[in-house]
């Protein structure tokens, strides 16, 4: 016989979490069925190396997006640290090694490396009026994203701010990129924030939809250290769901979904049944298609090398910042726009880059509670690479030989701008590629945001809408592959729980 619940959940990714727990605090009864051995998805930290007592964030490391009022309304135990730095750019000018430095609150050390890098000024100012303009922008769209959906016309005149609509909406961000700044430095750290885990040119509209979300989170977009690694958000998520009632059921895959007029029925791989009101997938909307038969959704597929590694001590660099200073932050390496624009041509051919455009920090460097005391003692330290522009495509034939020379193509990019070889101070490496990062928590093709990110705004023409519903009114989803889903965010887990919950009113 079924199981039945109020709700059912597939995956417990921290999106299928938020819901369950806005569910089971509303009064439902909630299940939560996960595939892996442990919930959180692609928001874990894990002991990656057995004979180092180090715990890093495997896949998500950085936290923006995720509302306060998230946290507050479902009491979490869990604190994020700001960063001192907010990037360090390395390049080199008429042979010497230089560095553009951007704390996060700019400070005369930010105004003079924009000054040696473009002594005209205009650089230095370029950079305060976009970035100005864009914190408005930010602050207006931020608190709208855990409400029903505006459309197009609403948020546009919500914001108020035409010029900045078409260049951000409207326009590829690549132009006004080019517009606002002549070096083609300052050009490539801007334009990062569009392709993280975006395999666009900067001339495509995908690249301004994923540099909005990076500038909106809590209307900052500032990113900052998830306090002890993101395990600590999953573990705080855990616990407030399981003392609100929520059953979870981990290795447990759903194989089908089925509705009917007067309920739905969750299927699990060992023919156990779960019969409820609601489904809400947690799981990409892809997977959900398979999991009803009908056509998946069309996406890109992920494009970046996850590389976690654990150091002995931090490296000299070239241009003599303090690496303290150089790795607090965002490291960009090899990320200038006419880069960016010749390794994504390259990858879409299928040739592997050479020398990856890839970003960087060190998380001890905020928060060193990740490593146990000895390591620490001992001087140790993290990094998380997150290579940008390796489609799945170029690991399909050949995983474990393409991570290889993913691996020798991001470390090329770094030792660039070393003293030494990043490989002297090594103690242990992993890679992730897209296929690994599919086959460890099933994100399709490796996409970090599951499918294609979308604008948070629904057409003026298309019904109201949470941006969760799918064209059947007993299925919802509830992770990254909702509207205004993708990254550790929460928000299409609460919008899912709101959706749901004005159903049984
Ligand atoms: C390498 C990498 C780095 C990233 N870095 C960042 C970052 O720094 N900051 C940021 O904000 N975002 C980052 N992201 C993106 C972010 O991690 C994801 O968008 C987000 O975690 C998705 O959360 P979710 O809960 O919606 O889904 P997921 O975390 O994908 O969880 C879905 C869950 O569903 C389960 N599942 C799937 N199919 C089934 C099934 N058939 N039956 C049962 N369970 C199933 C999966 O096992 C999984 O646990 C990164 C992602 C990756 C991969």
């Amino acid at each position: 016989m079924a199981s039945r619940y109020d709700v059912v959940i597939i995956g417990g990714g921290h999106n299928g979490l938020v819901a369950a727990t806005y569910l089971a605090k509303a009064g439902k009864s909630v299940a939560i069925l996960e595939a892996n051995s442990e919930v959180g998805g692609a928001t874990t930290s894990v002991r990656a190396f057995p004979e180092y007592d180090a715990y890093l964030s495997r896949y998500a490391y950085l936290i923006s997006l995720l509302p306060d009022q998230i946290i507050s309304d479902l009491g979490l135990n869990f604190e994020c640290i700001s960063r001192k730095v907010s990037s360090y750019t390395p390049y080199v000018r008429d042979g010497k090694e230089l560095g553009l430095y951007v704390a996060r609150q700019w400070d005369q050390q930010t105004e003079d490396s924009f000054n040696e890098l473009d002594p005209t000024g205009n650089e230095w100012a370029a950079w305060q009026d976009f970035y100005n303009e864009i914190a408005v922008f930010a602050k207006k769209i931020a608190p709208t994203m855990l409400k029903p959906l505006l459309s197009r016309s609403e948020l546009k005149d919500l914001i108020g701010m035409p010029d900045a609509w078409r260049y951000l909406i409207e326009q590829p961000i690549g132009e006004i990129i080019q517009a606002r700044f002549a070096s083609d430095v300052v050009r490539g750290v801007v334009l990062t924030d569009g392709l993280i885990g975006t395999f666009a040119s900067a001339f495509h509209l995908q690249a301004n939809i994923c540099f909005l979300y990076h500038l909106i989170g809590n209307g900052t977009g500032e990113w900052k250290v998830p306090k002890g690694g993101m395990g600590a958000l999953v573990k705080e998520l855990h616990r407030v769901a399981t003392s609100a009632g929520v059953t979870i059921k981990v290795n447990s895959r759903v194989s089908s979904v089925k509705t009917s007029s007067s309920q739905a029925t969750v299927v699990l791989e060992d023919g156990s049944e779960f019969a409820c009101d609601y489904v809400l997938s947690n799981a990409a909307p892809q997977t959900l298609a398979q999991l009803r038969g009908t056509e998946p959704p069309q996406s890109l597929e992920g494009s970046q090398m996850k590389i976690n590694i654990l150091l002995k001590a931090l490296p000299q660099l070239k241009s003599g910042i303090d690496p303290r200073l150089a790795f607090a932050g965002t490291f960009h390496a090899n990320e200038s726009f006419s880069t960016f624009e010749n390794t994504f041509n390259d990858a879409k051919a299928g040739v592997m880059p050479t020398k990856l455009p890839i970003e960087m920090y060190c998380h001890t460097l905020t928060d060193p509670s990740i490593l146990s005391p000895e390591l620490q003692a001992l001087g140790y330290q993290t990094l998380t690479l997150f290579g940008l522009h390796t489609p799945a495509a170029l690991f399909d034939s050949d995983n474990e030989g393409a991570k290889k020379l993913a691996l020798a193509a991001a470390l090329e990019s770094l030792n660039e701008y070393l003293v030494e070889p990043i490989e002297t101070v090594i103690a242990a490496v992993e890679v992730k590629s897209p296929l690994d990062i599919e086959g460890d928590v099933g994100l399709p093709r490796g996409n970090i945001f599951h499918k294609d990110l979308s604008f948070p705004f629904r057409e003026d023409d298309q019904n109201p809408s949470w941006g969760v519903e799918t064209d059947d009114p007993r299925i919802f989803l509830c992770g990254a592959g909702a509207i205004r889903g993708g990254g550790v965010s929460g928000i299409p887990g609460h919008n899912a729980a709101m959706a749901v919950l004005e159903n049984y009113k």
